[in-house]
């Protein structure tokens, strides 16, 4: 996987620490094994089963999570080796809490839910294989035929969701399409999660988007106008935060929300250049950004949290050489007015590009 050259397993650990922690849970230990290929039943092997069962006694445990996504059969054997009481959870779950915690407007709440049920729809089995267990066998085959029950319900759900979801859609497109037929270019905020994009935006605009040093404080598009000196303006939009291993379900769930970026007139990708990932974590956008269709949209690198990296003065000469790059600290409103400048000149370079193709 490409996803895991960037991000080293320790990273990728910490990382997932950093979203449990975002989920209201505490870490307590965390551990990795290499396997040529992973245990087709227990994802990991018998003896490091045994480890963690080990860990979960002595700190009283309540969630083991994977960071890869575990099938079906694997979270269920996991669960039966660990004991009754442990849960246990994989990246996607994890994220697909955190989002359904996270989700601020009926769209958003809307495609968590579909997220949710289709992750669930293959992981029924467990529930009622357990029913079949405390009945003593007596009944063989009634969890089965619950599960079927249970399958049919939950499509059922799929379809109104994805119906009630189609709406919000149609009624969110009429409401850009108006916006658009208004000659306001639109920029767009993207950047990993937690790089600030938020903080900018308030610093840009005053509004009160919430920004917090969580991920995934940003789950809903959220845009402001914002006048520059001339009096010109131009319409800012907050993203959902970009984060590595994003599960395909929650990419393919959030897409019409990131389509709305292929269609502005610059991107300004914000990076929190303070942290020791930012080169990964830019990486990790970029890749998005290509799968969106959106390379190719004019774009802005911004280093922001300038105030606290360790060489500031370096990092600023660096970006003076680099095309399109600019410092900032959006915490402590220093570069604003030199990003939005460069915004200006991007913008006036799209706009002679918009007149050239519309004669
Ligand atoms: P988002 O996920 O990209 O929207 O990030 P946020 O705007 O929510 O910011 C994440 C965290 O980084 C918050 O705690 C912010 O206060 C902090 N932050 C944002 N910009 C800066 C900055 O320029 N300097 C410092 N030191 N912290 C910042």
């Amino acid at each position: 996987d490409e996803s895991e050259e960037l991000f080293s397993i320790e990273e990728s650990l910490k990382e997932l620490a950093q979203l449990a922690d975002t989920a209201g849970l505490m870490v307590v230990d965390s551990t990795y094994q290499k396997l040529s290929t992973p245990n087709p039943k227990t994802y990991i092997g018998s003896g490091k089963v045994a480890e963690i069962k080990t860990a979960i006694n002595a700190y009283g445990v309540e969630t083991v999570i994977f960071d890869d996504e575990l099938s079906p059969g694997q979270l269920r054997n996991l669960e039966k080796a660990f004991g009754g009481n442990v849960r246990v959870c994989d990246r996607t779950a994890l994220i697909l809490d955190i989002f359904d915690q996270r989700a601020a407007t009926r769209e958003a709440s809307l495609q968590v839910a579909l997220a949710q049920m289709e992750y669930q729809l293959p992981r029924l089995t467990k529930m009622w294989t357990h029913l079949e267990r405390q009945s003593g066998g007596k009944v063989k085959g009634m969890g089965e035929k619950q599960i079927e029950v249970d399958k049919r319900i939950l499509r059922t759900q799929i379809g109104i969701l994805r119906k009630d979801l189609e709406s919000v859609r149609k009624h969110r497109k009429q409401y850009r399409t108006r916006r658009l037929s208004v000659p306001m270019p639109v920029v767009s905020l993207v950047g990993y999660t937690n790089a600030g994009k938020s903080t900018l935006l308030n610093q840009l605009t005053g509004a009160d988007v919430l920004a917090e040093d969580r991920l995934f404080a940003t789950l809903d598009p959220t845009t402001r106008r914002v006048q520059m000196k001339n009096g010109k303006e131009f319409l800012l939009t907050d993203t959902v935060g970009f984060i590595q291993k994003l599960p395909t379900t929650l990419v393919a769930a959030f897409r019409a929300t990131l389509e709305e970026i292929s269609e502005s007139s610059l991107l300004v990708h914000v990076i929190d250049i303070s942290h020791p990932l930012a080169e990964q974590q830019i990486d990790a956008v970029e890749k998005v950004l290509s799968e969106l269709d959106a390379s190719s949209i004019p774009k802005l690198m911004v280093w922001n949290k300038i105030d606290k990296a360790n060489n500031p003065e370096e990092l600023k000469l660096k970006a003076k050489d680099l095309e399109d790059t600019i410092c900032i600290s959006a915490l402590e409103g220093s570069g604003l007015d030199e990003f939005c400048n460069a915004v200006q000149e991007k913008l006036k370079d799209s706009m002679v590009w918009v007149e050239a193709l519309v004669p």
